[in-house]
């Protein structure tokens, strides 16, 4: 199936609260061109300089409907600033030192930068994120005042890469729960914190069972990715 073909597929079948990011990274220019032909808005990327080549790229082109994109991959510090003019939003933050930096650049940019806390909840060593404690104390510490140029809309996690289905469901299960605790400690009033990012092109399905809002597909709408 073409890429039109994959999207206009996937949008079937997501319930209308679920938004689709489709994860471009690895992918040119032009598949995300014909990704936004066909009604897609939010694309995810995992590398600054590749975003922001992209990003070059389209400002070059004569488009109507512009992209949103969602940074998902690991973030150092020293590239928060170029991503920081243009982001929508960043899901994988996973420090403070991290999020003073986002802030700092917001501030540089005059706006308020969207973020997602991504938890480690997946039973591989080398996935990045918080374990639930460490976000549970970096909320406690008070870093929604301390970085008011940070607004913290949701939680966002990978689950293990496993044929284990009921593993999957455990994982995105916790995390469901975990954000219903962090929603009523931390942002009882706030109806922006409302984001959880799960389920990718192989698991999205059950993370829709287990309340994701937005579903971060790649493989399944663009291919195979050529590293
Ligand atoms: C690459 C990536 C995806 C997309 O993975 P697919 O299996 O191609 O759908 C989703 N989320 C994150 C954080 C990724 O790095």
């Amino acid at each position: 199936m073409s890429i039109t073909q994959q999207i206009t597929a996937l949008k079937a079948t997501l319930p209308s609260k679920v938004k689709l990011v489709a994860v471009s990274k690895y992918n040119p220019t032009e598949s995300i061109l014909e990704a936004l032909s066909a009604g897609q808005i939010i694309f995810g990327e995992s590398q600054a300089q590749e975003l922001c080549n992209k990003v070059s790229e389209l400002g070059k082109i004569d488009i109507t409907q512009s992209p949103e994109f969602h940074f998902i991959g690991h973030l150092q510090t020293n590239k928060v600033k170029y991503i920081a003019p243009f982001i929508s939003v960043i899901e994988s933050v996973d420090s403070e030192r991290l999020i003073a930096e986002i802030n700092k650049q917001a501030i540089k940019n005059n706006r308020v930068i969207d973020c997602f806390l991504e938890l480690h909840i997946a039973q591989e060593e080398s996935k990045s994120g918080l374990s639930l404690d460490e976000c549970r104390a970096l909320l406690a510490s008070g870093v929604k005042e301390r970085y008011p140029n940070v607004r913290i809309c949701g939680l966002m996690t990978i689950a293990s890469n496993t044929e284990d289905e009921s593993q999957i469901h455990n994982e995105f299960a916790l995390a469901y729960e975990f954000f219903k605790e962090v929603k009523q400690e931390y942002f009882p009033q706030d109806d922006y914190f409302c984001e959880r990012s799960w389920g990718m092109s192989d698991d999205y399905p059950i993370a829709i069972q287990h309340g994701a809002t937005l579903v971060r597909i790649g493989s399944l709408i663009f291919g195979e990715r050529q590293y």
